[in-house]
Order: C-alpha cells, then sequence, then structure tokens
C-alpha cells in the first residue's frame, strides 16, 4: 500500500490550477515518512496525485503526477527525455546547459546541468534525494555522460534536514573543465563554484548584451565574467569588479585563455567600488549589474530595492551619454515591474533620460512554469541613455 497524506480543499483548488507546492499548513492528516512517495488525496477521499513528502521543510508536498497516474520509473524516464528533447530543440550554441530545471520541467526540486560530457545533479527535497540513484541510472542511460557529479551542498538541503554534500556519484569528474560559449571559453570548478559552476541563466543575456556593448565596459558582479568575457570583444576595454578574489582568479585565467587583452579585474565590494569611481569622474559606456539576490526572503524586500537603487543610480551617473545599462535581479521577490521602478526613479534622480531596449528573462533551457511564480526569478533590462 503505498502512504498518503490528505490535504485541505485550499491545496487541492491550487493543484488544480497548476501549482506543485502543497504547504504543511494545508496538509491535514500523514500516513508517511520522510521522502515518501505518497498519494495525495483530497477531503472527500478523490486522489490529487503523487508527490514527493518532506516531514521538514514548509513545502510538505511536491506533485509529480495529477489524478491516476504513478510517478514510477517510467514516468521519470519520460520526464527526463522530455527535458532532454527540448534543449536539443533549443540549438544551443554552447557546451554547458541546464538540462532539467525543477518545476519547470515538472521534475520538482531535481536540477541537472550539462558541461560537456559531465552531468551535475542537485537533488533539493527529501523525496528527491531517495530517488537520486535512479535519476543517475536514467541519464546514465539516455546521455552516457563521461561523469555524474552531485552537487549536493545547496543550504536549501539543511532545510529539508538532508546532508550537505559533494560526490561523484557516477564515472570521472575532472576538478576543472572547459566548456565553450559562443565564442568563449570558460574554466569551471564544478565542485566548488557557484550555483553548479556556472550562472547559466544568464547565457542568452550576455548573448543580447554583447549587441549593444561598445566602448568602455563596466562588469559590476562579474564572478568569474561571464558578461565581461563575452563583451570585452566588442569593447575598447574591460574592467570586471567582484567581491571573491577566487573569482577573480577565474576571469584572469578566462581572459588568458581567450585571449582578451583588454580585461582588468579588480577586487572591491561593488558598492564602494561604484561610489568611488563617480568621485572619480570615471565614465563607461557600457555597464553591466548583475548583483547576488539583495531579497532572499519577502521581508527584506524594502532594503533590497534601496540597494537596488543605489546601484542603479550610481551606475547611470558613470555612464556616458549613449551608453547601455544592462541591469539584472534574480531575486524572485523583486518584480519585473518593481525594477523598472527602481530604474526609473534612478534615471530621475541622476537627471537621465533612459530608453528601454529589452525586457529578458532567464535562459529558455531554465523555463518558466505559468501558474508557478517561483519559477520566474530572473529580470534583465537593457537601457540605453539618451
Ligand atoms: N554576472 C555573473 C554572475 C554574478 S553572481 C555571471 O554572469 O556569471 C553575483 C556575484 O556577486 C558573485 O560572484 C559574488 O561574489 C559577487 N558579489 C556579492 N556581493 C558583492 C559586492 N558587494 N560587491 C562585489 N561583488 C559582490
Amino acid at each position: 500500500m503505498m502512504p498518503t497524506v490528505v490535504v485541505h480543499p485550499r491545496a487541492v483548488e491550487r493543484a488544480r490550477r497548476g501549482h506543485p507546492w502543497i504547504y504543511r499548513s494545508d496538509v491535514v492528516e500523514v500516513g508517511a515518512r520522510a521522502g515518501d512517495l505518497v498519494r495525495v488525496l483530497g477531503p472527500n477521499g478523490r486522489a490529487v496525485g503523487e508527490a514527493l513528502y518532506s516531514d521538514r521543510s514548509q513545502i510538505a508536498l511536491r506533485l509529480l503526477v495529477r489524478g491516476e497516474r504513478h510517478a514510477d520509473r517510467d514516468w521519470l524516464r519520460e520526464r527526463l527525455q522530455a527535458a532532454i528533447a527540448l534543449r536539443r530543440g533549443l540549438g544551443i550554441e554552447a557546451t554547458a546547459y541546464r538540462l532539467v530545471h525543477a518545476e519547470g520541467d515538472l521534475l520538482p526540486s531535481l536540477v541537472v546541468d550539462r558541461y560537456g560530457d559531465v552531468l551535475v545533479v542537485q537533488a533539493l527535497s527529501q523525496g528527491m534525494d531517495r530517488r537520486l540513484g535512479e535519476v543517475v541510472e536514467l541519464l546514465a542511460e539516455e546521455l552516457a555522460p563521461a561523469g555524474i557529479l552531485a552537487r549536493n551542498d545547496a543550504r536549501v538541503r539543511a532545510l529539508e534536514g538532508l546532508e550537505r554534500k559533494v560526490e561523484v556519484l557516477r564515472g570521472e569528474v575532472p576538478p576543472r573543465l572547459v566548456v565553450r560559449d559562443r565564442d568563449v571559453e570558460y574554466e569551471v570548478d564544478l565542485r566548488q563554484g557557484q550555483k553548479t559552476g556556472l550562472f547559466l541563466d544568464q547565457r542568452e543575456n550576455r548573448w543580447a548584451a554583447a549587441r549593444y556593448a561598445h566602448g568602455r565596459l563596466l562588469d559590476c558582479f562579474s564572478y568569474d565574467g561571464g558578461f565581461a568575457l563575452q563583451l570585452a570583444r566588442r569593447c575598447d576595454e574591460a574592467l570586471a569588479v567582484d567581491i571573491s578574489p577566487e573569482a577573480a582568479a577565474r576571469i584572469e585565467r578566462n581572459a588568458a585563455r581567450n585571449a582578451i587583452g583588454n580585461l582588468l579585474v579588480h577586487v572591491a565590494n561593488a558598492f564602494d567600488f561604484l561610489r568611488e569611481a563617480e568621485r572619480r569622474g570615471e565614465r563607461f559606456d557600457t555597464i553591466v549589474l548583475d548583483p547576488p539576490a539583495f531579497a532572499k526572503t519577502r521581508a527584506a524586500l524594502g532594503k533590497a530595492l534601496g540597494g537596488y537603487k543605489e546601484i542603479n543610480l550610481r551606475a547611470l551617473k558613470l555612464l556616458a551619454p549613449g551608453g547601455v545599462l544592462v541591469t539584472c535581479s534574480c531575486s524572485y521577490h523583486v518584480s519585473e515591474a518593481q525594477l523598472l521602478e527602481v530604474v526609473r526613479a534612478a534615471a530621475v534622480d541622476a537627471h537621465a533620460a533612459l530608453s528601454l531596449v529589452e525586457k529578458r528573462v532567464q535562459s529558455p533551457d531554465h523555463p518558466v512554469l505559468l501558474g508557478v511564480p517561483e519559477t520566474d526569478y530572473l529580470k534583465c533590462l537593457i537601457l540605453r541613455k539618451l
């Protein structure tokens, strides 16, 4: 007999509208243990579907299938095949991209990224953690990768009461490997790099930004140079600023590897750097702002908006007329409308007239699932100073 969980009518309605999460407050009766695959029942005993149960997270249930269907091995294989087929169809001009984007691919709490012939997986719930072995077997059958690494060190695993660890699950995974993204090669440290190694969700925003890049470039919050390396060849000179010395060292190695000779790297707090650059009267023609999520929770929204305003205001003051600002937010709690409003207010303070050239989201290998606002997190605005 399969374990069951009975939920409140509110949860049934939410599931009907397409959201896969059921919160603990909507759980009525639990006949399951941590990480079980469970049958979810409405108060009338009608099947809502099958879900992964967590005894820790506020997200008590993650629905895998609806109605009478079973979330068995065949289902898992089908979902993985559909996710892989979607990426093949995109014809991505890069050897690193996301193969499985969790909820966005109807595989809640599972992330799979491809870096050349190596796969990196993340299981972000108790239930997905338990099925990770099965996922790895199926991925090996479908893709025959040289190695599969689990980057199971994400902080959310602690909320699930899961161990945080990085381990090779199959084959071999080199300490560093090189991937290609259009005409740029990036060195990646899969075990220690942020996320699974690179910020894959910005790939096509970098390509878009490259169309407008010119003159003197400033890439703030550059990490290992995602934007700077794509844009530097189109610019006279480029400066990348990040607070992390390890990231800065990787940008320098990446610049050398790509024979990009006009890229300088500066280790600094971007807030301080922007303030001092303004004091020195510096000018840039292209500025990229891609900060970490300032609003990690809704409670932090007010302060976060202040942070976005400050960096955008300073950037607009540093931007030459005709210059381009690429400004991003990966805070789910900050909407596109709020980011636009922040930039508008900053433009007023900077006495700048701005035109909006592009409103962008995450790359299409990170699909947004309609009805699941949490999958829609990345905003990237491209603006021109008139
Ligand atoms: N633009 C990058 C991704 C940036 S991620 C890309 O395209 O790949 C955010 C980066 O901001 C991280 O590398 C982090 O080290 C850096 N960071 C965080 N706080 C910072 C600060 N106050 N000043 C400068 N860099 C900061």
